[in-house]
């Protein structure tokens, strides 16, 4: 049974689908893998999520391939990715083949909401991690709960793959210098809320961030990675306060099997003055392609795009990769996990 859904008109939110997969951690150790039909939690009111933030993602995604094989892309880096964000926030590490078993079961138990290959939408996976142990005072919890569900997504490009402006804004800082940026964790984007919905009223897509220290390096956009290709290089920052993106990991080596050189280094605010192409990087578009960046403080104007289309190695990048997560390409790095008969 497949599902109901328009596919070509699918957002980027929130769609219930039939099961999601869950597994607590009590007792200093983690149980059963459960199987919910249920949208809800039922949690304490003084769980230490709720007061102290004790809250960890992820995202990825799964496709379906012309051959009807269903792909998750670089599962192995996400459930790494958030063993590291458990660290620094002091939860409980969700063992790797944990977080990968009930990713897999997640995406076979909801395998009719796998949008069809052509359609341009993919299944968003979203694993979640919470201290659920009530207690007031401020301290580790000593429960956990590790949630993973499923929707369906659409193509991120409703009006295709187009370049977008972005503001810088030194109002805001959305992490510290040597705070919580480089885990993914929700805190982060609480404090990115207020700049963010600001850059919205304004006309702009994100907020390009300045390292929190000095104000002088480029950092973040928003919740993605940023690129930038300077005379056939790939370029993009070096930055103890930025989340290490999976895509951004992911166009590094596909440039550089292109033969593009991969500068990973502070980029000053300056350089923009001379970078060719831009761009933000995250699974929700791989890669958006940047057309302005207008710091709002300076009045100055960066005009990456001149014919306001997307630069060649952008688009090359985004093309490569859209098509090895979708198995029109060849693997070669071995970067999908194939879910058999479903
Ligand atoms: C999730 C996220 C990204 C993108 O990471 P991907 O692994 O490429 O999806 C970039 N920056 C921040 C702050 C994020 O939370």
């Amino acid at each position: 049974m497949t599902s109901q859904l328009d596919w070509s008109n699918l957002g980027f939110g929130y769609i219930p689908t039939d099961y999601n997969v869950r597994c607590w951690y009590r007792n200093g150790q983690w149980g059963e893998i459960e199987v919910s039909s249920s949208e809800t939690i039922n949690m304490h009111m003084a769980a230490t999520s709720l007061h102290y933030g004790q809250e960890i993602f992820e995202g990825l995604k799964a496709f379906r391939g012309k051959d009807g094989k269903v792909r998750i892309f670089r599962l192995d880096q996400n459930a790494e990715r958030i063993r590291e964000s458990a660290r620094g926030i002091k939860m409980e590490p969700v063992p790797e083949e944990l977080f990968k078993q009930m990713v897999v079961k997640c995406v076979e138990l909801n395998a009719r909401f796998i949008p069809p290959y052509g359609s341009g939408a993919s299944l968003y996976i979203r694993p979640l991690e919470i201290g659920m142990t009530a207690q007031i005072g401020v301290h580790p919890s000593s429960e956990y709960l590790f949630i993973v569900m499923v929707m369906p997504v659409g193509p991120y490009f409703k009006e295709g793959f187009r370049p977008t402006n972005i503001c810088i804004m030194r109002e805001f800082d959305r992490v510290a210098p040597k705070g919580t940026g480089r885990w993914k964790v929700g805190g982060n984007y609480a404090a990115s809320l207020e700049a963010g919905e600001r850059a919205h009223e304004l006309g702009y897509s994100a907020v390009l961030y300045l390292d929190p220290r000095e104000k002088k390096y480029l950092d973040e956009c928003g919740p993605a990675n940023f690129f930038a290709i300077r005379d056939g290089k790939y370029i993009t920052p070096a930055s103890e306060s930025i989340l290490p993106s999976v895509t951004n990991n992911s166009l590094q080596q596909l440039a550089r099997d292109m033969g593009i050189p991969v500068e990973c280094r502070h980029i000053e605010l300056d350089e923009l003055e001379h970078i060719d192409e831009a761009g933000a990087c995250g699974t929700a578009a791989v890669a958006s392609p940047v057309a302005q960046i207008h710091d709002l403080d300076t009045g100055k104007h960066y005009i990456i795009s001149k014919d306001g289309e997307p630069g060649p190695i952008t688009t090359k990048l985004y093309n490569k990769l859209r098509a090895v997560q979708l198995g029109d390409e060849e693997d070669v790095h071995g970067w999908n996990t194939i879910v058999e008969g479903i």
